[in-house]
């Protein structure tokens, strides 16, 4: 899940969520807790949600007693909205009902966060606290983008996927993302030509909003169960070694890129220019 899905999975929460009263909570993974069970448990239930903003890869959850609930899905999670009388997922860790007997399951694919803060404390609060801007932000403009990319040194992959820079991009959209810009991964980025950044920064907007105005990504699910329609057909490099570059026909290539994998068009994609 990055940044379409969180985006589109906190508009939904919100549209359900806010105003209503948490009535009761569910953990079967406590480890995703920064505290006890019980103890999370006596701070929100009873506490109405105020809001719900999502932000990169992370929901906000504020409640009126001034505490926020703060939720990564780690790699991946289903956020499973229920009516009265629905039949819930067969398998989920964590289960939120609130006082009209509405709610939402999650299932979490690997390992998830489900954290508690103090309002005031959130900057205290070490996963989100630097969390970098994310890309539909109004201040993300091409001169912001500028700045943040002076002086850096490194690969432009890894600056990208880095929460602390800009929140939201995962292995996933930076794909497409640098193809779009004819972007190597491993490209250094004090070796950009100002049409490279301009192409980087109108790139990123446009994968993450095509990707939101189609529901986001195609195996994953919604608030309300419905698969996204951002698959295969939308992805022009990403998970397609062995096949022809949409450009220029070139085999689209599979590399390493640190710890994680990039798919690359070796022509449209030079590393050395
Ligand atoms: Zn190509």
């Amino acid at each position: 899940m990055e940044l379409p899905e969180l985006t589109i999975l906190g508009r939904q929460i919100k549209n359900e969520i806010v105003g209503k009263q948490i009535s009761e909570v569910e953990v079967a993974n406590p480890k995703c807790l920064n505290m006890s069970f019980e103890q999370f448990q006596k701070t929100v239930i009873g506490k109405a949600v105020k809001s719900v903003e999502s932000r990169g890869k992370w929901l906000f959850i504020k409640l009126d007693s001034d505490h926020v609930i703060v939720f990564n899905p780690g790699m991946g999670a289903d956020v499973i909205h229920f009516e009265p009388g629905d039949k819930l997922p067969e398998k989920y860790q964590i289960k939120l009902t609130l006082h009209d007997k509405t709610g939402f399951t999650i299932r979490v694919w690997w390992f998830c966060y489900l954290h508690l803060m103090p309002k005031n404390k959130l900057g205290e609060h070490k996963l989100t606290a630097k969390l970098g801007i994310t890309p539909l932000d109004k201040k993300f403009t091409l001169e912001f983008f500028k700045q943040l990319l002076s002086k850096r040194r490194g690969n432009i992959k890894n600056f990208l996927v880095d929460q602390k820079n800009i929140a939201g991009i995962g292995n996933v959209y930076i794909q497409d993302i640098l193809f779009n810009a004819k972007l190597h991964p491993k490209r250094k980025i004090s070796s950009f030509a100002k049409t490279d950044i301009e192409a980087l920064y109108k790139s990123i907007k446009s994968a993450l909003k095509e990707s939101i105005q189609l529901g986001g990504l195609a195996y994953e699910k919604d608030f309300y169960g419905n698969k996204g329609g951002y698959g295969k057909q939308q992805f022009k490099i990403a998970y397609k070694p062995g096949s022809p570059c949409p450009t220029c026909q070139t085999t689209i290539q599979k590399i390493k890129t640190g710890s994680t994998s990039s798919f690359i068009c070796p022509n449209c994609q030079r590393l050395n220019t």
